[in-house]
Order: structure tokens, then C-alpha cells, then sequence
């Protein structure tokens, strides 16, 4: 059987440079990064304070960094998540932001040096005073206050009463209203932040909070105009589940991987702030075509018919790494659950375009027959492809020959044969409990954690 690992170029389409960072050197920066302050504070030294005011403004210090590298983890820079994925990106995200806040809002809390409004004119090292000014502490309190208020709208935010994205716009400028506001706090009474290295650390890392958003909200949007996008047609292929098809007006600019998703801003100005993640359905070989295969969720995808025909699109991508670049496999095996067949549609069109001569095994569930989608182009890909179909239902229609059911060991355990699959490479996409649970199923069957790629259509934590 052939064992095949994709590389970055040796697909019939051109494929997009890899440009992400490698992982320990991204992770080699992130502490360097993290711990520079610290170790300028130890070089500037000091006269001597209780233990507990050194841990608060180490903790300040440190967390101040951590909270400023958090713009450049959510500005979808691929040099960041090229390698280590968007999830793991935004999964470090969420993680950091929590121990960010953790060390910035207990700072306050640790000094055992008495509060004093000002400092006094004959304790020039900080020693006995924290050398607050009134601006100084309202600074430092309305930063406290509004990092708090970021943490929790981010953690409660399907909770909150208005949409995602005033969320997300609000979020990014609450961020950067604690960075400012964090900035001068730092600068007008940090004792060690009066060093001129750390002081230029902190303006530097703050004009880099705002580059970052400009970016995001200016720059990114300008790139996209220059490359348009065509609406080809929008039309419902399943219960509550759409086809869109887009053109690539400047054909060439874009090039994906079979797998990625990007990010759409569809019938509106990239400067919208309406931008949705969907993946690519089509494959890396329809290109200048493109089929996103969306399933009704909230605001945006329940009001797909009302996007025009001919409309302008836009897209920020490819990001994911949900692919087969550089993964060895002498087969796939692909588990979708609803509308997580849309990376799959992708891998399995552009494995037949490719006419990849590996076994492909697509399990692929729905609640009702009326969801499946794509259902007779699947059926056909078996004419180019060696795939075999194994259909799962939770409610079957009377006379179903296939499997019913959910995504349980049971059902896993029927399809997926070991030791003879040990070599296949198991993809996984659908809801987050769906995937929790194959994920643990197929590592009971003896599948190595290695071999499982997933991708998840949510990035919270929560
Ligand atoms: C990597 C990835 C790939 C995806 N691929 C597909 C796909 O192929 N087909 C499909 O039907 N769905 C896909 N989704 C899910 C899809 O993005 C959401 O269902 C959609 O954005 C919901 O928008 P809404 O306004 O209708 O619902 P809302 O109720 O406004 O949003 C529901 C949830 O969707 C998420 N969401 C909304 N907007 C954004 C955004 N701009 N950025 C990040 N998350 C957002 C948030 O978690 C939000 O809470 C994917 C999601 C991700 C992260």
C-alpha cells in the first residue's frame, strides 16, 4: 500500500508558502519576551523591599507583557499560527489573557508598602512608598476595572444581550484602552518602570497594540479590496445547510490547501466588521471557484438568502491546518459530524482531482437524511477515488440500510480496524461534543493521538 506524505509543493495546484514560525522558536520569543522586564528590573536593582512588593511588581511586570503579546495572538498572523494552528493560537490566546489578568489583578493587592498619594519627596527609590500620583492611581484603577470587565465579557460572551461582533470590536478597544491607561500607570509610578529600557519596552509593545488593530481594521480590509471576490450563487442544498459559491475576480491571488478555512466578509465592505470563519468546501483544483457549505447558526448564517447573487465578497486567509501537508498516511479516515463535512467535501475533491491512489474512509453523520449534503457527489467520488461511505443517522427515514446512531466507541469500533489502519490518518470535524467524544473513542481503539487531526468550528475555552 502506498504511504504518502504530502509535501509543501508537490501537489498538482500550487499550494501557498508556509509561513508560520516554527513552534519552539515561537515559544523561545514568547518567554524571552515575558521575562525582559524582569530581568532589566534585576540589572536597574534597587534598595531592598519585603518579598511580597517585589512578587507584585514582578507580577505586574510580567503580566503587563503577556497582556501586550495577546494583540499580536488574536491579529490572525500567520507567522504566528502558520505552524501551530489557529486553535492552538486562539486556545493561547484565551490561556494568557487569563493569566495575564490573574497577575495584573492581583498586583494591587500584594504591596505591603502603604498606600500613599504621593510620593514622598525624601523616598526617591520607592521604597517606602508606592510613588503614586493621583493621575497615576486613576490610571491604574480605571486599567484594573475595564481588564476585569474584558475578561469577564469575553468568558460570558454568549450571555452577553448584543452580537458577536460588537463583542469582538469592543473587545479589541477595551484592550487597547487598558494598554494606554496600563502604559501610563507603568510609566508614572512603576519603580522599576522608570528604567529608560523598560519604559521604551512598554511605549514599544503599546505602539505594537496599535499597529496590530490598525491592521486588523485597516490594513487587512485595503488588501482585501485590491482582491475581490464574485457572490456565484447562494442556494439552500440541505435542511438549514447553503452552498455559496464565489469567483475569484483577480484569478491567481489566492492560493489554499485542500482543508483551510478563511475568514468571509460576503455582500458587504471588507471594512465591515460582519466577517464570519467558514472552511473551504471546494478544492485547492476548482480554483478560480470556491463553495463554502454553511449551516444555519445565528444572526449572519440564518440570512443567507438575502445575500445578492453578483455581490461583492472578501476573505482573510487561508488559515488552519487542517490539511495533509507534510503528514504521512497510507490512508484517511474522515469522521464528519453535520456540516463538518465541509473540510472533508475539500481533502476528498482535491484527493480525486489528485487521483490519490490511498484508501479513503469518510464516516459521516447526521441527525436525518435531509442533511446530508453533497450526498450523489460523494456517491461519484468513488468512481476516482478508492473511499467507501459509511452513512450514520440519528433518526433514520423506515427502510435506512445504513448505520443509525450517534458517534460512540460502538460505531467506531465496527469501522475502524486496527492494526490494519494503524498507518491512516484520522481527520475529525463537527460539533465541539462530537469531537471530545471520537477523539476518545478512537485513542480506546489504539489510534495514537498523533494520528488524529481535528478541527473545531468554535475557539472558546470557556
Ligand atoms: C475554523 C472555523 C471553520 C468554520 N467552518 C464552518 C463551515 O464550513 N460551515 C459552517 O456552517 N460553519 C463553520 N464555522 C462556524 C461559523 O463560523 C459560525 O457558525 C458562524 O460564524 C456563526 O455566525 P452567526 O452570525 O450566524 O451566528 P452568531 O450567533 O453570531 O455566532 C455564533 C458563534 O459563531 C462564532 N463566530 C461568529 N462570528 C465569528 C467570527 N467573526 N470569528 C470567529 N467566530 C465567530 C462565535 O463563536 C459565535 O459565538 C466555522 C468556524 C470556525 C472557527
Amino acid at each position: 500500500m502506498a504511504t504518502v506524505t504530502t509535501p509543501a509543493h508537490a501537489s498538482a495546484t500550487k499550494e501557498p508558502r508556509r509561513r508560520g514560525l516554527p513552534p519552539l522558536l515561537l515559544l523561545f520569543l514568547y518567554l524571552g519576551l515575558a521575562f525582559a522586564p524582569l530581568v532589566i528590573a534585576a540589572l536597574r536593582g534597587g534598595p531592598p523591599r519585603p518579598w511580597r512588593d517585589e512578587l507584585a511588581s514582578g507580577l505586574a511586570l510580567v503580566g503587563f507583557v503577556v497582556f501586550f503579546v495577546e494583540f499580536v495572538l488574536s491579529g490572525r498572523f500567520r507567522f504566528v499560527s502558520g505552524r501551530i494552528g489557529m486553535d492552538t493560537t486562539m486556545g493561547a490566546h484565551q490561556l494568557l489573557a487569563r493569566t495575564a489578568a490573574l497577575f495584573l489583578l492581583l498586583h494591587p493587592f500584594l504591596y505591603t508598602t502603604a498606600l500613599q498619594p504621593f510620593p514622598i519627596p525624601s523616598d526617591t527609590t520607592g521604597q517606602t512608598s508606592l510613588g503614586l500620583t493621583g493621575p497615576s492611581i486613576l490610571s491604574g484603577v480605571a486599567a484594573w476595572v475595564l481588564l476585569a470587565l474584558l475578561v469577564i465579557t469575553a468568558i460570558g460572551r454568549d450571555q452577553l444581550p448584543f452580537p458577536y461582533e460588537v463583542w469582538r470590536v469592543s473587545h479589541g478597544l477595551g484592550a487597547l484602552l487598558v494598554a494606554g491607561l496600563g502604559t501610563h500607570h507603568a510609566l508614572e509610578a512603576g519603580r522599576y518602570s522608570a528604567d529608560p529600557w523598560l519604559a521604551g519596552l512598554w511605549l514599544v509593545l503599546l505602539g505594537v497594540a496599535v499597529l496590530t488593530l490598525l491592521d486588523v481594521y485597516v490594513g487587512r480590509p485595503l488588501r482585501q479590496l485590491a482582491r475581490p471576490w464574485r457572490i456565484e450563487s447562494v442556494e439552500r442544498i440541505a435542511d438549514r445547510t447553503w452552498s455559496v459559491r464565489l469567483v475569484d475576480e483577480r484569478p491567481g491571488a489566492f492560493r489554499f490547501r485542500a482543508g483551510q478555512f478563511a475568514w468571509f466578509t460576503l455582500d458587504r465592505s471588507p471594512f465591515s466588521v460582519v466577517e464570519h470563519p467558514f472552511s473551504i468546501a471546494s478544492a485547492p483544483a476548482d480554483l478560480p471557484n470556491l463553495e463554502l457549505v454553511i449551516k444555519e447558526a445565528g444572526d449572519f448564517t440564518s440570512r443567507l438568502d438575502r445575500l445578492r447573487v453578483g455581490g461583492r465578497a472578501h476573505l482573510d486567509g487561508p488559515h488552519g491546518n487542517f490539511t495533509l501537508e507534510g503528514r504521512t498516511a497510507d490512508g484517511l479516515v474522515l469522521i464528519a459530524g453535520g456540516v463538518g463535512i465541509a473540510p472533508m467535501l475539500s481533502l476528498l475533491r482535491q484527493a480525486a482531482a489528485e487521483r490519490d491512489p490511498r484508501p479513503w474512509l469518510l464516516l459521516y453523520g447526521n441527525r436525518h437524511a435531509g442533511q446530508i449534503v453533497h450526498g450523489a457527489e460523494l456517491d461519484s467520488l468513488r468512481d476516482r477515488l478508492d473511499l467507501q461511505i459509511v452513512h450514520l443517522l440519528g433518526e433514520p427515514p423506515p427502510g435506512w440500510s445504513g448505520e443509525v446512531g450517534q458517534f460512540d466507541r460502538a460505531f467506531l469500533a465496527r469501522h475502524v480496524r486496527l492494526p490494519e489502519m494503524a498507518g491512516r490518518l484520522f481527520f475529525v470535524c463537527g460539533p465541539p461534543a462530537m469531537i471530545d467524544t471520537v477523539e476518545r473513542a478512537l485513542v480506546e481503539l489504539g489510534v495514537p493521538l498523533g494520528r488524529i487531526v481535528a478541527e473545531r468550528f468554535r475557539y472558546d475555552w470557556a
